[in-house]
Formats: structure tokens, sequence, C-alpha cells
């Protein structure tokens, strides 16, 4: 993967030396839970002869993996930066930059308070069914559901019904915010039967903190111009904080095919 990577002129000597070009993965890249097209990754190793490329996603490595590597070769020698978890982890021509959890970010006493609350206000729930894991730790963020995250699909699809009529979720939410209003925790509902708990400003500009740090190292590069491709650049989407950051040139796109017609258009 070393000798792969190592094929790209040095990042300060690329010809588009200042320009960064960030893609968001699904939908972007590939098809959700799709592997990447050998044609999406020629191209991209092209753009890699100009400036510097990567991605950031919200899952985990991981997943990047499976949808854009194969079983020799990593994911991390096909980008010059690789942001998995919106950049909450990251790594550099394959080497792991230093990394940000929630646990790490909010304190085990603040997290106690907020899990104990949780706990109680689903324990005085009164909805149809519950079943088990309402409250899931991650490494960025902490899913919470009412209903449990054990649920079947027919539990789920019943919840969700129920939710739309109840607003079980937006109250859980409200409340939430009355109760911790100094904690800078943002709140989005998403999927069916849950909502995740993460620090505001965790999104995919959170990315934008180690590409803005690149100019500090001995031989390193400040980015002035930074693309931005994505395919949910509206708002509630989550690549609309990223798209519309001043920082950033974003541009949207349908999917992964016309992801590559604007990458041919803007540098080939
Ligand atoms: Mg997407």
């Amino acid at each position: 993967m070393a000798a792969a990577a190592a094929i790209y002129p040095p990042l300060n000597q690329r010809p588009l030396k200042n320009t960064i070009v960030l893609f968001d993965v699904d939908d972007t890249l590939t098809i959700p839970r799709l592997p990447v097209t050998p044609e999406m990754l020629q191209i991209l190793s092209e753009l890699r002869h100009k400036c510097a490329i990567g991605y950031v996603g919200g899952s985990d490595l991981v997943k990047q993996q499976e949808q854009l590597g194969t079983s020799e070769v990593n994911v991390t020698s096909l980008f010059d930066f690789c942001f998995p978890e919106n950049g909450l982890s990251g790594f550099r021509l394959g080497e792991k930059l230093p990394s940000t959890s929630f646990i790490g970010w909010l304190g085990e006493e603040k997290y106690k308070s907020l899990v104990k609350w949780l706990l109680h206000y689903i324990a005085d729930l009164d909805i149809p069914i519950k079943r088990g894991t309402f409250v899931e730790f991650r490494n960025g963020m902490i899913n919470v559901s009412p209903i449990g995250r054990n649920a079947s699909t027919a539990e789920r699809n019943a919840f969700t019904a129920y939710d739309a009529e109840h607003g079980i979720r937006p109250k859980m939410v409200a409340a939430l915010q009355k109760a911790f209003p100094d904690f800078g925790l943002t709140y989005s509902i998403g999927g069916q039967i849950s909502f995740d708990v993460f620090p505001t400003g965790w999104d995919k500009t959170y990315c934008l903190n180690h590409v803005e740090a690149e100019k500090n190292r001995p031989d390193g590069v400040e980015y002035t111009t930074i693309h931005f491709f994505g395919d949910k650049a509206y708002e509630g989407g989550n690549d609309w904080e990223i798209y519309s950051d001043d920082r950033t040139i974003g541009h949207k796109v349908k999917n992964p095919e016309d992801t590559y017609k604007q990458i041919k258009e803007l540098f080939f």
C-alpha cells in the first residue's frame, strides 16, 4: 500500500498545490452499500496527480474499507486524507492522525448525568412496547432509542407510526435541551426509532480542522482552495454544513455518475 502511495508527487509538489478536493462517500463516490467502480478509482487517481484528495464519511473506517477498498487495497492508500466519522478519526498518507471521542470531549461526570437522565426518562415513558438497548454508546456520539434498538422490523415500523402521531422523540429532545442547556450538544432525529446526540460542530466540518492543521507541518501546505462534493447538500442533509461552510467550495451531486462528470468538467 505504501508503494502505491509513493507514485504520487509529495503534497507540496502537486501542480495545484494549495487545492484539496474532499468527497462524501455514500451516493457521492459509491452507491450505498455497493463497492466503488473502477472508473471512479481511475479518475480519483488521476486527480491525485494534480492536487490533494480526501473523503469524509459519517461511518467508520471498516465500512469505508468495504466500499472503497478491496482485500488487497487498503482504503487509506487510495486518498491522501481519509476522514471516517466526519474526521473524528483520520489518516494522512496512510498514517493515523490524533482522534477524538465523545466521552473524551464530554467527560465521565457529565456523561453520567446525561445517561441517568435518559434512562429515567425512558423508564417513565408510557409507550406500547419497549425492548432493549436504549442508549448505544459509540465513539463520536450516543444513539438513544425510546423503544430500544433490539426492536424487530415490525416493532420498528409500529413505533415509527406511533411516534409520528405522538411526537415521542421530538418531545424527548425538547426535554433534553431544557435539562442540559450548557452541554453544547446537538440532537438529530434520524431513522425510525432513535436519535443521535453529539457535540455541536461534530458534523462533516470537523474534518476541516485536520485540513487547516496541515499548514503547521514542516513540509505542510496551506489549503486555500477546498472543494467539497456531496449529495445531501440541502438543509438538514448530512453534507449541508460542510457544503455551505465559508471555507469550502461546495458541489452538489446527484449520484456517483454525476460526481464523475463534475470532476471531469472541473479538473480535466
Ligand atoms: Mg452521501
